[in-house]
């Protein structure tokens, strides 16, 4: 009999995490969506492993190097720890659109990886995000999945075109946060 993996939550990061900038290329500029490290501890003291996945093309189109994008996820870990919080994998696409890898949101490659690397079961875990694609990669892998809009406007034109919806829409990280507990205490499926 195969022993239950571990549950968790992917959590895209620009518009999620932090404040979306686009192509974020310096450490200076990350700024941490309030809520975010207090959310992400209370997630994994309710025992879930939080794991980044993240789309990063700026690398692809030479904006930014690996190395800049390691700093930047090294102040991110820093304010985590600081509210006693921490992430448990970061994985990013450094792909172009155009190079069809398997990996860029909303393919599934970078969960995919994680689910192998950390022992992950799919059926008792979550993906969150700010936009469409996340959302279509977590249902792909049969996660739960929250949106958290930043920007409404243009997600609510991409929900319009996308054939699936999130299982939970609010506006905070927290609020998001709140209704996994609830979902992951009730121990009975809705969905
Ligand atoms: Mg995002
Ligand atoms: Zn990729």
């Amino acid at each position: 009999m195969k022993i239950m993996g571990n549950k968790a939550v992917f959590i895209d990061r620009d518009g999620t995490i932090n404040v979306n900038v686009e192509y974020l290329d310096n450490p200076d500029d990350f700024q941490m969506y309030p809520g975010v490290a207090e959310g992400i501890k209370v997630l994994r003291d309710n025992g879930f492993k939080v794991i980044v996945v993240t789309n990063q093309s700026g690398i692809a189109r030479g904006y930014f190097t690996e190395k800049i994008l390691e700093g930047i996820h090294q102040k991110m870990r820093k304010e985590l720890m600081k509210k006693g919080a921490d992430v448990d994998g970061i994985y990013y696409c450094p792909h172009h659109p155009n190079d069809n890898c398997d990996c860029r949101k909303p393919n599934t490659g970078l969960i995919e990886k994680a689910v192998e690397d950390l022992d992950i079961d799919l059926q008792r875990s979550y993906m969150i995000g700010d936009r469409m694609l996340d959302v279509e990669a977590g249902y792909r892998m049969g996660l739960k999945t929250v949106l958290i809009p930043e920007n409404w406007e243009k997600v609510r034109d991409e929900m319009k075109m996308s054939p699936v919806k999130p299982d939970y829409i609010c506006d905070s990280f927290y609020k998001g946060v709140k209704w996994i507990i609830y979902i992951d205490k009730k121990k009975v499926s809705y969905f």
